[in-house]
């Protein structure tokens, strides 16, 4: 079958109707009755619609989390069989594949492949990661005269997890695997604009024989539905990805509430840094597709260029030509490499970034347009004569545009790295290995790529320096957060 009859077979079956969502097993609309309508940003059509969950709904998945919690069918579980349910979940999104990546890519606009290869196996790959995990999660036994004294590690409770759209499926994953692999139940939350992969996930975890109640996926408004998990008393620990603003508002509700634990995965300026040394047929690729993969709408997206003065020129002509030849159409069009924005509001959100850049002194190299009258495309997009001081240099666009600048040596570079409130990753590109190792230990940020960019794997922890986030995702540090740490003191 073709891309294109996938997408119809799909919008078909999806029927512009509601799609609801899972509590407690079952699948439920919002108590309110109303809905929110789920669009296709590649024409702005509703394609389907989802309930507008509120504080009510949230309570309800909220108690069905805590019974589910106590339960002799999940926590009485040993930890090798519910490792064998997480990995019957990834093995089913795998069953699903084209599906799934089609929902995503009418959710979100990505082309169809990158769905298929990157969100929908990657959210796989998350699941069989933390499937083996959950028979390895131990304490510690501590020499002191007189005791037996030791640690346990338990699961931390019922968790709230709150997620964007610009990966769904993969940060869905991202949180729920870690989450099922420590023992905890939950409550998930995907954004407004793209739910369609969570609630098929909410499915498939009952499919692979999770228990109802575990895995329970919220649909509605972050004000409303996010907001409600927030504020909940009995959630004990809240992971969110997403804007900056709203990630500092979720740390001060916890302060204000119950103290409940937080993790936040929040935005980047990540620099990619390019000196005179590097392989420049694959730097320059490779620059240019970190800041247009997925639309720029990627929180460790290479947004600022730093080239090396002596090849400054070629390397942004260089970039230039990529983005001119990049094909930007619909994400099921098979020709599509780079799709729409996700929404006529983050159109808008970067189309204010250009003019404000304009403004203060920007000039547009290539891009800068709308590309047709219908859906939410943009061109991609170099910036040139961009400064660190300007607006769009130190604040997330979160679109396909790229400012570029340049430096004369490696200690100016390094301050011009780390002149920025984030700090979520960089790349650097150079054949010189001290220059790549001293790079990766003076840049302030959690990932650093060399010769590559926005490279993720399971095993490595993944987060940010300042104001990109608290605490890691992946790796064993990411189930770390899942978990609390009980010290047991025996009086012998
Ligand atoms: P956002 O508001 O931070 O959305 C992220 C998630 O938080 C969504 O599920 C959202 O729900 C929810 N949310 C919003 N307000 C909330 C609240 N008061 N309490 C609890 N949850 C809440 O991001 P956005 O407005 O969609 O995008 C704005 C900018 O954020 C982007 O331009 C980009 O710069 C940045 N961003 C970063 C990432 C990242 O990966 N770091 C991802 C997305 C966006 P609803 O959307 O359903 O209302
Ligand atoms: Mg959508």
């Amino acid at each position: 079958m073709t891309n294109l009859s996938t997408a119809e077979q799909i919008k078909a079956s999806l029927g512009g109707q509601v799609r609801n969502m899972i509590i407690g097993g079952e699948s439920v609309a919002a108590q309110c009755g109303e809905t929110i309508d789920v669009r296709d940003p590649a024409t702005g059509d509703v394609i389907a619609k989802i309930p507008a969950g509120k504080k009510e709904d949230v309570d309800r998945a909220v108690e069905a989390a805590s019974q589910a919690f106590t339960s002799k069918a999940w926590r009485g579980l040993p930890p090798h069989k519910r490792g064998q349910l997480i990995w019957k979940l990834a093995d089913l999104i795998e069953a699903n594949l084209d599906e799934l990546a089609m929902l995503e890519t009418l959710d979100n606009g990505k082309p169809f492949a990158m769905s298929r290869a990157v969100d929908v196996k990657g959210a796989a790959n998350a699941f069989r990661y933390y499937a083996g995990m959950t028979d390895k999660i131990s304490g510690k036994t501590e020499d002191i005269p007189g005791f037996h004294a030791y640690t346990r590690k338990e699961p931390i409770g019922v968790v709230g997890q709150i997620v964007p759209w610009n990966f769904p499926i993969a940060m869905a994953a991202w949180k729920l695997a870690p989450a099922l692999a420590a023992g905890c139940t939950l409550v998930l939350k995907p954004a407004e604009l793209t739910p369609l992969t969570a609630i098929r996930l909410g499915e498939l975890a009952l499919e692979a024989g999770i228990p109802a109640g575990v895995v329970n996926i919220v649909t509605g408004y972050g004000q409303e539905a996010g907001q409600a998990i927030v504020e909940h008393p009995d959630i004990r620990k809240v992971a969110f990805t997403g804007s900056t603003a709203v990630g500092r508002h979720i740390a001060a509700t916890a302060a204000k509430t119950n103290l409940k634990k937080v993790t936040l995965e929040l935005g980047g300026k990540s620099p990619s840094i390019v000196f005179a040394d590097a392989d420049l047929k694959k730097t320059i690729p490779g620059v240019a597709n970190s800041i247009f993969f997925n639309c720029g709408q990627v929180c460790v997206a290479g947004s600022r260029l730093f080239v090396e003065e002596s090849i400054r020129d070629q390397v942004i002509e260089g970039v230039v030509e990529y983005a001119k030849q990049l094909k930007v159409l619909p994400g099921y069009d098979p020709d599509s490499q780079m799709g729409p924005l996700v929404s006529e509001q983050q159109l808008e959100r970067v189309a204010q970034y250009l003019e404000v850049g304009k403004k203060e002194g920007a000039e547009v190299a290539v891009g800068g347009g709308r590309v047709g009258d219908k859906g939410y495309f943009l061109e991609p997009t170099v910036l040139i004569n961009t400064r660190n001081d300007m607006t769009i240099m130190q604040e997330e666009i979160f679109g396909p545009v790229l400012c570029t600048s340049s430096f004369n040596d490696i200690e100016e570079v390094i301050a011009q790295a780390n002149d920025t409130e984030y700090g979520l990753a960089a790349s650097v590109w150079t054949k010189d290995i001290s220059k790549a190792h001293k790079m990766s230990a003076a840049i302030e940020a959690g990932s650093v790529c060399v010769n590559c960019a926005g490279i993720q794997h399971m095993t490595m922890p993944f987060g940010g320096y300042k104001a990109s986030g608290w605490g890691r995702e992946n790796g064993e540090e990411g189930l770390e957060h899942y978990t609390e740490t009980k010290s047991v003191l025996v009086k012998l």
